[in-house]
């Protein structure tokens, strides 16, 4: 199913790499047993069959007029990766951006540096936008090249050297703070704690504001249980309060955390997680069109 996001003068498309990941409630949340009866252990966030939960792997294209931004990068295609469901794919991520009609990229944005966040802006280490600086919280990039982040890199692979080192090495990796104003319509917003430099993105268009949540939320569980961390949590403690903020401070706002089923993006309500289906437009994204439009 394609879709993107109208904001009226910006347009925030998803580009899509799995729309179906299964994994086992307890790989990602030690202990947890889902209770059946609730909203998050039901489609679209839930595999009654498998008994798994679901997960979306996307980035996003934020595209106004006279702008392009990349929100993160996917695992990124023929990539060798431990977990079975990353490894060597095929070129999804790349496929789906050319279809947008998108030339220019302006800047490429990194809500952090996990695998599934940074692959898609290198292909054989080369960089897929080589004159796009490509904006992360210093202190992000510094704990993944650390023993600490090396340690934690043992699950998944070195993914650091053939996705990361290679934009560092040419010059074009841009420390910004993570409050930092990353486009005309875009602004970081703190959330260290997932992750050391873990940033949201906030992008406002004139028809309406989203929260590009990054991995703050993993999944709906969490929308319920917000003191539920993952187990790939640097800091859990510091990820469920800043969650808790999230979801207080934010409360009324479109969050678009990027691993919620499609189209992730929605408002937090009593009754669980309600899909901001007004923003939502069925169909390709394109870009020249819609600049025409
Ligand atoms: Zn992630």
């Amino acid at each position: 199913m394609a879709h993107w996001f109208d904001l009226g003068d910006v347009a925030v498309v998803p580009l899509i790499e799995d729309d179906r990941l299964l994994i086992e409630p307890g790989e990602f949340f030690p202990g947890l047993e889902p209770d059946l009866a609730d909203w998050y252990a039901q489609e679209p966030w839930f595999d009654r069959a498998t008994g798994k939960l679901v997960f979306v792997i996307q980035s996003f294209l934020v595209c106004s007029a006279d702008e392009v931004l990349v929100v993160d990068a996917c695992v990124g295609a023929g990539k060798d990766r431990q977990r079975a469901e990353f490894d060597q794919l095929p070129d999804r991520w790349m496929r789906q951006f050319r279809a947008t009609g998108v030339r220019d990229v302006d800047a490429v944005v990194f809500t952090h540096l996990h695998t599934d966040h940074v692959g898609a802006a290198t292909d054989q280490r080369e960089l897929v936008f080589p004159d796009a600086p490509h904006y992360v919280v210093e202190e992000e990039f510094r704990y993944w090249s650390s023993e600490a982040g090396a340690a934690a890199m043992r699950r998944t692979g070195d993914y650091l050297a053939d996705s990361v080192l290679p934009i560092e090495q040419a010059g074009q990796l841009s420390f910004v703070a993570p409050d930092a104003v990353v486009g005309k319509h875009a602004e970081l917003v703190p959330a260290a704690g997932h992750t050391p430099g873990n940033v949201c993105v906030r992008v406002r268009g004139s028809a309406g504001t989203v929260l590009l949540a990054g991995d703050t939320l993993h999944h709906g569980v969490q929308v319920r249980h917000p003191e539920l961390s993952t187990r790939y949590c640097v800091d859990p403690g510091a990820a469920a309060e800043v969650r808790r903020r999230l979801l207080t401070e934010e409360s009324g706002a479109v969050l678009l955390p990027s691993h919620f089923p499609a189209p992730s993006a929605g408002r937090v309500r009593r009754s669980g997680f309600e899909f901001a289906d007004e923003l939502v437009r069925g169909g390709q994204f394109r870009y020249r069109e819609w600049v025409g439009s």
